[in-house]
């Protein structure tokens, strides 16, 4: 099936007429093509964000929720067909697109259209100076969002939801890997009465469509999510444009396991952190560090649990881990295993790739666990974002917190303790924008999403999406 760019509230197709093949993880078949969109089309959806940003930027915010929630409630109603897309394009189960993807998205549309009804701004009296000020918080115009493939219309609406609800236009980029959710939404924008112009999305290759946004004079802010280097590149070209900038990138994050949690919580929530989405999300606890009193029976419990997970077509409900996101991916993936072996790593479940019959083309993995000797190996060091976890004990907070920190990323840290001295200790000390206490992924999106040193710049979530957004402005009135 090809796919079209969404600009002006029609379908189009790219004025150059270049085009990519998109691809089919589950059996590595080719099954339509999507546009690389140039210069040329970059420019025909500002020029249609421009002109709808008068008439959507005084829209009024209940008029702005409305057609949010509408298209939430849109969503919902086509969850089959949107997660049956999002599963195929991206190779995840479809379990796990039906169960979070899809009514994720739905809700960030829901939340953003209830949250601008609540977004005020400050008001402050200089006294003694007979001065009020007061802070606008206005639209910026148009702004430009660009998003990854590994929870492809989940995080893609995370950024437009609060964009369109603050009174912005947009032009939107999904990633090329997984651009079907993407397009499909253009369907429901219109049915939904978003006025036309005032989301527009491109497809194509980042370095063509995606570096056309970026550097596009008028386009005032750029939200990004992705890999570091992608984001410190954009950081370079928008800097000199004064750009407002918004970086949502990698993680290698620590999972401090205490011997005193509630270990089955622990053992359980820990697969999932580990595996689910085949390892390929930002939050995944990817460093797996273990009090040494429990070391040995956590490492026979974890191992004796992955192991049972299904590696399968990602549209078999019993399938717990489906296809990796493309065969670069795979390849990159397998290589930091290989690497972990010359590292002196010792793989002690999985590590080989997956001939699931009948899709034997596929790219599939198992789920990886290797025992590393020291945090400083570049396994433990650099992102894999894949079904790859590393496992190694501790004996002393000071060293596990060490440990932890010892890293370039710092965007979540699961800690799994039952005390809460410990607890307060450690959280106020690890360097990471999101701390879970004996929990993961447990979100409320109210609160403030991001990540610290190269995890990021900026925080997402809530009030501060809708600051994002906007222009603080103060107006200063003498009395
Ligand atoms: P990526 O950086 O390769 O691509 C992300 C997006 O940027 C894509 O749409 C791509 O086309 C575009 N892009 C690439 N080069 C560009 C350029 N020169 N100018 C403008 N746009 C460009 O990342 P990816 O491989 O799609 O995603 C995986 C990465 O995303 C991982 O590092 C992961 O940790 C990160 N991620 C972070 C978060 C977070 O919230 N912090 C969430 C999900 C994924």
């Amino acid at each position: 099936m090809n796919i079209q760019n969404y600009i002006n509230g029609k379908f189009h197709n790219p004025i150059e007429n270049n085009w990519i093949d998109n691809y089919n993880p589950a059996n590595g078949e080719i099954y339509g093509q999507i546009p690389n969109s140039g210069k040329a089309d970059v420019e025909n959806a500002y020029n249609a964000a421009k002109a709808a940003f008068t008439k959507w930027s005084q829209t009024s915010l209940e008029e702005r929720s409305r057609i949010l929630i509408k298209i939430s409630e849109l969503l919902e109603q086509n969850l089959k067909r949107f997660a049956e897309a999002e599963s195929k394009d991206n190779g995840k189960p479809i379990s796990l697109a039906k169960a979070v993807d899809i009514p994720r998205a739905a809700s960030n549309f829901r939340f953003f259209g209830y949250a601008i009804t609540q977004f005020a701004s400050e008001s402050h009296e200089s006294v003694g100076q007979k001065a009020i000020n007061y802070t606008l918080r206005q639209p910026i115009g148009v702004v430009g969002c660009i998003s990854p493939w590994n929870l492809p219309l989940y995080l893609f609406t995370w950024k437009i939801a609060p964009a369109i609800a603050a009174g912005n236009c947009i032009i939107a980029k999904p990633s090329e890997v997984t651009p079907m959710t993407a397009y499909l939404l253009g369907e429901i924008l219109t049915e939904a009465g978003l006025p036309k112009g005032v989301l527009n999305i491109v497809h194509g290759l980042g370095a063509t469509t995606g570096q056309a946004i970026v550097e596009h004079p008028e386009i005032k802010a750029i939200s990004f999510t992705g890999g570091s280097a992608t984001g410190a590149h954009i950081a370079r070209v928008a800097a000199p444009l004064f750009k407002k900038l918004s970086l949502e990138l990698g993680g290698k994050n620590p999972n401090l396991i205490f011997a005193d949690c509630d270990y089955e919580n622990m053992l359980e929530t820990t697969v999932r952190s580990s595996f689910a989405n085949q390892g390929q999300i930002c939050l995944c606890g990817s460093r797996i560090f273990i009090e040494k009193t429990i070391y040995e029976k956590f490492k026979i419990d974890f191992v004796n649990k992955v192991e049972k997970l299904k590696v399968g077509h990602p549209s078999d409900a019993k399938t717990n881990i489906g296809a990796l996101v493309s065969k670069s991916h795979l390849e990159k993936v397998t290589h930091y295993i290989n690497l972990a072996k010359q590292e002196n790593g010792k793989i002690i479940c999985g590590g080989k790739t997956v001939s699931v019959e009948g899709y034997e083309n596929g790219y599939y993995l198992e789920p990886t666990i290797i025992e590393v000797k020291s945090n400083d190996c570049r396994i433990n060091q650099e992102e894999i974002f894949g079904p790859v976890v590393t496992i190694m004990p501790f004996t002393t907070e000071k060293d596990v917190l060490e440990m932890a920190n010892t890293v370039n990323y710092g965007l979540s840290a699961t800690l799994w303790t039952n005390n809460l001295k410990r607890t307060l200790r450690l959280s106020h000390q690890l360097q990471a924008g999101i701390v879970w206490v004996n929990t993961w992924m447990l979100r409320d999106l109210r609160t403030p999403f991001g990540g610290m040193k190269a995890s990021g710049v900026g925080r997402e979530g809530g009030f501060e999406a809708l600051r994002f957004f906007t222009e603080a402005k103060n107006v200063c009135i003498k009395y």
